[in-house]
This record gives C-alpha cells, sequence and structure tokens, in this order.
C-alpha cells in the first residue's frame, strides 16, 4: 500500500515536471518567431521625481502576447530567450524601436527624458552589443545620452573585468548606465566605483515593507553610497504614498512604480504625458491622508 502511493506521487511529479519541460520547448520554439510574427511589444514605465513633479525618464519593458497562451511574462521568457539567443535580434529591435519612438516624443513635445533598455548577461558579453547601439542611435538620430542601459546588479558583477571593458565602450558613447535591482546581487561594495555607472536602482523588495526598521536602514545607506559616490539614486516598485513619502525623506527624489504610472503602451503613454502624467499626485494623496 505505502509503495503505491509512493508511485503514484512520482507520476505526479513527473507529469508536472513534463507539462513544464513541455511548455519550455514550446515557449523556445515559437519566441524564435516572435519578433517576425509582431508578437512582441514594449510597454514603458515613467519615472518620475516626487520632489519637483516632473517626469525623469521610462524604462522599456518586453510583452508578449502569444497567439494560444496568451501573456507570457518576461520573467518566464527573458531566460528561454538568454539560453536560446533570440534575446540578441530582440534586444536589437527593442533599441531601434525605443530610440525612435524617445524621438516622436521629443518632436511632439511630449518628452524629452532618456528611455532605458534593460541588457542581459548575454547582450552584454556581446561583440555585437556597441554596433547595435550604434546603429539604433545613427538611424533615429537620438542623442546618445538619451539611451539609458540598464544592467543588473548580479550580472555586473559576474564578470567583472569584462564587464568594466565593456561598460567603459558604452560610456564613451555617451549612454547611460544604471545598475538595476541594486542591493540583490552580491557586490563587493569596493568595485561598485570601478564601475562607469551613472545611477543605483533599488530594487522593489526593499521598497516593499519599507515600513520594517531594517530595510529603512539599508535603504538610507544605499542612498548616502550613491551621494558619496557622486550617483543618481532611484527607487523601483513604489506602489504607495507612504513609501514615496519615505524616500523622499532619505534624499532619494526619483521614484520608479505603479502608485506613478504603470507599464503601458507607447500610445497610451502618449496620452498619459499629454494629460500631464504624475503631476499633483503625491500632493493629492496626502491632502486625502490628511483627511
Ligand atoms: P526590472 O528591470 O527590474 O523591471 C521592473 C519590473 O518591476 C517590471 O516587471 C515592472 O513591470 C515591475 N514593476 C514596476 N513598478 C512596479 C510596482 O510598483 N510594483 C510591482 N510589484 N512591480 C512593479 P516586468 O515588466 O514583468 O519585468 C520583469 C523583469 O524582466 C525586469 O525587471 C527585467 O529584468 C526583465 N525584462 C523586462 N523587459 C526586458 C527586456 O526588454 N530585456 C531584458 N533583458 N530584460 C527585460
Ligand atoms: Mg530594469
Ligand atoms: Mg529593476
Ligand atoms: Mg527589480
Amino acid at each position: 500500500h505505502v509503495k503505491k502511493t509512493g508511485k503514484n506521487r512520482f507520476c505526479f511529479f513527473d507529469d508536472i515536471m513534463a507539462r513544464e519541460q513541455a511548455r519550455r520547448l514550446r515557449l523556445e520554439r515559437d519566441l524564435q518567431k516572435a519578433l517576425p510574427r509582431r508578437e512582441l511589444t514594449i510597454f514603458y514605465q515613467p519615472k518620475w521625481d516626487a520632489e519637483k513633479d516632473r517626469l525623469t525618464g521610462m524604462e522599456a519593458l518586453l510583452r508578449w502576447e502569444h497567439p494560444e497562451l496568451g501573456k507570457v511574462t518576461p520573467s518566464e521568457f527573458i531566460p528561454i530567450a538568454e539560453e536560446n539567443g533570440s534575446i540578441l535580434p530582440i534586444t536589437r529591435w527593442m533599441l531601434e524601436e525605443v530610440c525612435s519612438q524617445s524621438v516622436r516624443w521629443q518632436e511632439e513635445g511630449l518628452a524629452a527624458v532618456p528611455v532605458s533598455v534593460n541588457i542581459s548577461s548575454r547582450v552584454l558579453d556581446s561583440a555585437l552589443l556597441v554596433d547595435m547601439i550604434h546603429e539604433a542611435l545613427t538611424a533615429s538620430r537620438l542623442a546618445p545620452s538619451g539611451l539609458e542601459l540598464e544592467i543588473t546588479e548580479s550580472i555586473a558583477m559576474a564578470n567583472l573585468e569584462d564587464t568594466i571593458e565593456q561598460l567603459g565602450r558604452l560610456e564613451q558613447m555617451g549612454v547611460r548606465i544604471s545598475m538595476d535591482d541594486f542591493g540583490t546581487g552580491y557586490s563587493s561594495l569596493g568595485r561598485i566605483g570601478d564601475l562607469p555607472f551613472h545611477t543605483l536602482k533599488i530594487d522593489r523588495s526593499f521598497i516593499q515593507k519599507s515600513s520594517l526598521f531594517f530595510k529603512q536602514a539599508i535603504i538610507r545607506n544605499m542612498v548616502a553610497i550613491a551621494g558619496n559616490l557622486d550617483l543618481g539614486i532611484i527607487a523601483e516598485g513604489v506602489e504607495t504614498r507612504e513609501q514615496a513619502e519615505f524616500l523622499l525623506s532619505t534624499g532619494c527624489h526619483d521614484m520608479q512604480g505603479y502608485f506613478f504610472g504603470k507599464p503601458m503602451a507607447a500610445d497610451s503613454m502618449s496620452r498619459w504625458l499629454s494629460e500631464g502624467g504624475a503631476a499633483g499626485r503625491l500632493a493629492a494623496a496626502e491632502a486625502a491622508g490628511a483627511v
């Protein structure tokens, strides 16, 4: 009897694993065709200066609408795209799209802020990256300072000497570079100054539950590190007025999160911008909270 239960349990897990494996294989195969079939779109999320109450940047985020499986999240498909190499053509396309969309917003007078693109490990390692960026900038005529690259702390630190070289080349081109998910990697803090970052981006795991005393202490220290190194600092995942107010009290003014604006398609972003964006949102929330 016991044996039978054990066996059934194995079958059950085997079943789940087989199904996961099948989904992964399918995504891997379909991802190769997603770009020509126009299933990928780029969403844009605002970065907001909560003190000056104005837009300071945007982050471009990939969205995949699979024809049969529906929405597939980037956390599921980016690792697959990394593995099968399709991340390279996808990032090339993204850089081109983002640069030309950015120029359109500038020409329409809607926004003139840097737009960031996430760069994964395989792309950062690629000798093609510098050319890809050069071509996207040239074709769109976007000034290099209008493009920002977000590189996660763990990727930047994994292969430090090569990263220093590659980021050096990119920095010389004049693009901006920020360290994404700051606090989640295993930085030897002593080496941060060796990398040409302009901005540190505090991971949202510190912002969520930022009422906790130890998280507040860590955030204050991150802000101090950025200040002492003469780097910009931004917090991601800001969802509430309380989080925004706490961040302001630490000296971190730049914020990104649902409280100010969710990631949205380019046309929605145009509308959002022409309606004033998140202007007055924090003041309104403060007024409502004071009642
Ligand atoms: P990330 O670069 O740290 O992006 C921030 C993530 O936080 C995004 O998730 C965004 O939608 C989400 N987010 C923003 N504000 C809030 C908030 O207030 N609350 C919560 N709970 N979440 C918030 P998303 O779009 O699902 O992307 C997840 C990750 O996938 C990104 O993390 C990035 O590492 C990766 N990714 C997305 N697009 C690309 C891409 O084009 N290329 C590469 N290489 N990676 C990408
Ligand atoms: Mg990012
Ligand atoms: Mg991030
Ligand atoms: Mg993050």
